[in-house]
Formats: C-alpha cells, structure tokens, sequence
C-alpha cells in the first residue's frame, strides 16, 4: 500500500478552513485507492508568528525536509499587516521555503470551464469553450534574486535604486526541460515568452530554449513571443497558446493576468517543484491554490474548496506520480461545478452551497 507522506501547512484565514476539506477528499480517495495517507500538519505565516515568533519556525521546516512534499494553504492579513515588510507572513514564509527547497518551477493551470465563462472578464464569444492553458513560470532567477539589489545615495545628492536580471544557462535549460514534460502531457505545443529585442538575458532565454528543444524535445512544436505581446494575446485569444513558459516577473505578471481571466481566485491551483527529488525520487513540490486569505470571507464557511483540492490533485500528479488518481479528482471537481453545485464566488448571483457541501458534492461525485 503507498503511503504518502506530505507535510500540511494551512496557513491563515480561510487557509486552515478549505485544507479541512482537500485533507477530507484525500482521506477518501485514498480508502478507494488503498493508499495511506502520512500526514503531519504545522503552523506556517500568521499562525508561525502568533504560535512560534516567526513566520516559518524552525520545526515546519524540518517537518517540510522530512516530508515528500507540502500542501500548503495561503499565509497573510490585516492581523499582522502592521509588521515591518521582512517580517510580513508572505515575505517571511513563502520566499523563504522557496529557496530552501529551491522550487525553481511554478506550474499554474489556467482552467475555466465552458460553464463558467460568465465569471471571466473576457467576453464569451472569445473563449466559448472556456480557457485551458498552462503557465511555467522559473520562480528563483532572474531580478527578483539577482543582486546587487539597492538603493543608493549619488554623489550629486540624487538617489538611485537598482535591481539586477540575471539567468544562468543552466537554470533556462532545467525550466525549459520542465516545460517539455508538461507540453508532452498535453498537445505537445510550447510558447516560449521573453524580451529578447531589449534584454540580454531575454536573449540568452531565447537561444537556450532554441537549443535544448531542438535537442531534446524535437517532437514538441515550439513558438516565442515577446513578453508585452503575450500579455495583449492572453486577453484576445488565450487559448493560442497551450503551455507557455516564461521567466519569473514575466511570469508573476503574466500568470496574475491568466488568473483574473479565469475567471474566480477560488478555482486556480499552482504546483512549485524543486530541483531535488523526494524519496520517491519524483520532484518535491509545494501545491497551494493561486488565491490568498480571503479575510473577507474567512470564518463564515463561504470558501470555495476547489483550488485547495486541485492543488492537492496536482501534488499526486507530480510528486506522488499518481497521475489517474489526480485526473479522478480533476473530473470530480468539473463534474460538480459544471453540474451547477457551487460556492458563492462562481455562483453568479444563483443559489450557492457553503465550503462544507462543495467539498461533500466533490466526494460524492468521486
Ligand atoms: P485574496 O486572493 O485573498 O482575495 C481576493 C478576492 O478573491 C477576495 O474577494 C476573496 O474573497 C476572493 N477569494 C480568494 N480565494 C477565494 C476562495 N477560495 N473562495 C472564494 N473567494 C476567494 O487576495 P487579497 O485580499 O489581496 O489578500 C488577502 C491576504 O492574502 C493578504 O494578506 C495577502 O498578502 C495574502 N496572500 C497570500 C498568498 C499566499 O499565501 N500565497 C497569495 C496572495 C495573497
């Protein structure tokens, strides 16, 4: 029998509320799939500081090291938004777990089903069948890392601030091999997105993708877009593109626009794997749903479960590699929704069922 071994980081508001109920799909599908679920929950973000004086405490780390992957909730809030920024939950726990465990892969499904279309910004003749395309994003390069990083005082009196962009070829090269095994999953078609008209790292992006597909993934066809470009074709026509991946603030904005396209926060999951692999030598990952804490709807049973669960979906995929269980859960998930069961946010002003019942539905639908 597997055991899956996964560390439960809930995290803040309506974090601990919707891993109530991923936790509850996952005990059920594990009973019918004979699998046995080791799990070990810790306090992470407000709950780290509250708890243990810091947004990620020594023991959730470790508990993390020893564990194959994380399931981690959303972290943040008007409770601690008074803390100096380094001190900040997000900043202080979300950054800082990706660099240990140098989760250089961010994976975000851009899924709108056709019968959702109304909750996306887009109108509904450019997407009639809904939206389903990939985003990777490289998540520990370029200007958010590179240094130097600083603001500084010029002779004249001015000041000046700079960040620096810097990639490795190395790093492109394991994005662009990740890249490849998704578009493989899929309809093996790869949009690669850079700057390469005006940036040098853009360039070396470019050549280096350029090369590594053409060496190893000749079946895949492989397309580039600039990086402003892309943001105007993800808002005329996003399913152009199938799985596009791209460097890390190209990334962080391009994947925020796919989420706002999709229409509600409460339906978008993301996957970040590591480099190392976990004891199952598959990648080690964190899977957190794409939203935050929703304070404005925590404590009153109203969250939508969905992203929490098909982020727990997707750690079975990639670090479990329990591919037909993910995709059992996937359609659990489109079977409830598209059949009119549904949280407030996707509701549209309809009848809508609370966080408890969404995830009942999905139980049931599986
Ligand atoms: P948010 O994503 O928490 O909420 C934006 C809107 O989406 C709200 O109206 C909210 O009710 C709705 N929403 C989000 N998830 C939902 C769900 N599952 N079901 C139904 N509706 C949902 O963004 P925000 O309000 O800007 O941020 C709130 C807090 O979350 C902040 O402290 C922010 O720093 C933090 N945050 C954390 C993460 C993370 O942990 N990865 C990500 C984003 C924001």
């Amino acid at each position: 029998m597997p055991t899956l071994k996964f560390a439960v980081l809930a995290g803040d508001y309506i974090g601990p509320e919707v891993m109530t109920e991923a936790l509850r799909v996952l005990e059920h599908v594990a009973k019918q799939e004979n699998l046995t679920l080791a799990y070990t929950k810790a306090d992470v973000g407000g709950a780290g500081i509250d708890n243990h004086g810091k947004a990620l405490p020594d023991s959730t780390v470790r508990l993390c090291e020893q564990s194959d992957a994380i399931l981690f909730g959303s972290v943040g809030g008007p409770k601690w938004e008074k803390l100096p920024p380094h001190e900040q939950p997000e900043r202080a726990a979300l950054l800082p777990l990706r660099k240990h465990f140098t989760l250089f892969a961010n994976i975000r499904p851009g899924l709108l089903y056709r019968e959702l279309t109304d909750a996306s910004p887009l109108k509904t003749e450019r997407i009639p069948d809904g939206i389903d395309i990939l985003c990777i994003r490289e998540l520990t390069g370029g200007v958010y890392f590179g240094k130097p990083k600083e603001t500084t005082t010029l002779p004249d009196g001015d000041i000046q601030a700079v960040d620096t962009m810097v990639y490795r070829k190395s790093e492109i090269e394991r994005i662009t091999a990740t890249a490849i095994t998704a578009a493989r999953g899929r309809k093996k078609r790869l949009c690669s997105i850079d700057k390469a008209n005006v940036l040098e790292t853009s360039v070396l992006w470019r050549k280096t993708v350029t090369a590594y597909v053409a060496q190893h993934a000749p079946d895949l066809e492989l397309s580039h877009m600039y990086v402003d470009n892309a943001a105007m074709q993800l808002a005329r026509n996003p399913n152009q593109f199938d799985v596009f991946v791209t460097e890390n603030m190209f990334g962080d904005i391009l994947s925020d626009e796919m989420a706002v396209i999709c229409g509600s926060l409460g339906m978008l999951s993301s996957a970040s794997l590591g480099a190392g692999k976990n004891s199952l030598g598959l990648p080690f990952g964190l899977y957190e749903p794409a939203g935050g804490t929703a304070p404005d709807i925590a404590g009153k049973g109203l969250a939508n479960p969905c992203a929490q669960i098909l982020s727990a979906a997707l750690m079975l995929r990639y670090s479990f590699g329990l591919e037909k269980i993910a995709a059992r859960i996937e359609a659990a998930v489109k079977q409830v929704v598209t059949s009119g069961t549904r949280t407030a946010d996707i509701a549209f002003g309809g009848s809508s069922v609370g966080t408890k019942a969404m995830a009942d539905a999905v139980i049931k639908a599986l």
